[in-house]
């Protein structure tokens, strides 16, 4: 008998999404892998086993059963894109456009990027951290234990240090993962809007290497897309971030199909991101340069817009898609990837199946970390949720609404004992 730390038992059903060995894609998103009444085996905050509690009790003994009370137990979400380091939320803003003002009319009211940028070069390491924090632990109620956050804005080597400093803090203190990536190219700073060479000069020569050096970020991404970042901007910037031994992303054809897909397949971005006017060809270029498609349907929705990414046709096309949130103070304060899944399965026609699909294991795929989270598979963390819910379909159907009851990370319940600052 192997002595162990406690037997998961009596979930409704287990959903372990187990068995992907590359990211799901087609018709193999709705694969769930599920074992009706299954159990896990925990030891040191890893999976070391799973099956039906007869078999699990002939070969481990625990120090401790939990009883998941007739719950659904599932993969906990991966949120593989947020920004929340950030000053003030920007709800005047969010007002503002509900009456028709223009991105143009909000940035003369002092609003929109520049005006978080100037918050957060202005503001103290220690506040920045408190507000993140908080942030974050809204996130895990929600049932999340894994995220990526971004950098960008800072736009000058100070701030952006700053703020990956923050969330390298965020990382070591919360019990959650967090993916770390560096967004200088986020935004042009004011200081550059008429002299874009130098202050792409900048990022390559003295921020991306400062960055790498103190060793924080382990992605670069870039916003692409008509009013930001062009193409040949985007090439010249992720070439010199693969060179620095980076791992890329994108913000890619958000708004505007530039070829931001294309260039994303080009690199083997890990992943693309937004991808709201994507076309055809950048949908093939990302399934064939093995990019992870993430979708961010909350930021469309909170924008009012009428289109959104396609995911069927994404799917169809075999592109392996990831949701996230895209937490942000701008254009989407979504905490929730219940309400990223209520959003996908409503705006963009994903089944409730598939959603959950790509809000955990090829999320994980999104940030790298496919070998450790995403599924309930043995030598995985233990990271798993537990839902009072009749099944899947409900997370989506009950709008709004937070239906995870416990949430675990390696092994640990989380949601109730976290101090709270
Ligand atoms: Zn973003």
């Amino acid at each position: 008998m192997i002595l162990i730390d406690y037997i998961l038992h009596n979930a409704k059903q287990l959903i372990t999404l187990s068995g992907a060995d590359k990211p799901r894609a087609g018709e193999e998103m709705k694969n769930l892998s599920i074992i009706e009444n299954g159990c896990l085996a925990i030891k040191d905050g890893f999976i070391i086993d799973i099956g039906l509690i007869n078999d699990l009790k002939k070969k481990y003994l625990p120090k401790n059963y939990i009883d998941a009370a007739n719950m659904i137990v599932c993969p906990s979400f991966v949120d593989s894109h947020t920004h929340p380091v950030f000053v003030h939320t920007r709800e005047n803003e969010f007002e503002m456009r509900i009456e028709g003002k223009t991105y143009v009319d909000i940035a003369k009211a002092g609003g929109g990027i520049l005006s978080s940028i100037k918050a957060v070069r202005e503001a103290d390491e220690d506040y920045l951290y408190e507000l993140a924090y908080k942030r974050i632990l809204k996130m895990i109620e929600y049932g999340t234990t894994t995220l990526e956050a971004k950098s960008g804005y800072g736009l000058n080597t100070e701030s952006e240090l700053k703020m990956l400093r923050v969330i390298h803090k965020l990382n070591e203190n919360l019990p959650v993962d967090i993916i770390i990536t560096f967004m200088g190219a986020h935004e042009f700073p004011l200081e550059y809007r008429n002299n874009r060479e130098k202050y792409i000069d900048i990022l390559i020569n003295e921020m991306m290497p400062e960055v790498k050096k103190q060793g924080f970020a382990e992605y670069v991404d870039i916003f692409t897309e008509a009013h930001v970042y062009n193409i040949d901007e985007s090439r010249k910037i992720l070439t010199k971030a693969k060179e620095l031994g980076f791992k890329i992303k994108m913000h890619a054809d958000e708004i505007e199909a530039i070829g931001g897909a294309e260039l994303a397949g080009e690199l083997n971005a890990v992943s693309a991101d937004h991808l709201g006017a994507c076309s055809d060809k950048g949908i093939i270029a990302l399934r064939d340069g093995g990019v992870i498609g993430t979708l961010l349907p909350g930021t469309l929705f909170s924008l009012g817009s009428k289109n959104y990414a396609r995911a069927r046709d994404m799917i169809k096309a075999n592109l392996p898609i990831a949701i996230a949130t895209d937490y942000n103070p701008g254009s989407c304060n979504l905490d929730s990837m219940q309400f990223a899944i209520s959003l996908a399965c409503i705006q963009m026609k994903m089944l409730p199946s598939e959603a959950l699909t790509a809000a955990t294991i090829n999320a994980a795929y999104a940030i790298d970390r496919q070998k450790l989270v995403g599924s309930l598979e043995i030598g995985k963390y233990a990271d798993f949720i537990m839902l009072d819910i009749p099944s899947i379909a409900y997370i989506p159907y009950h709008l709004g609404s937070n239906s995870v009851k416990k949430v675990y990370k390696k092994g640990k319940l989380i949601n109730t004992d976290i101090p709270k600052l």
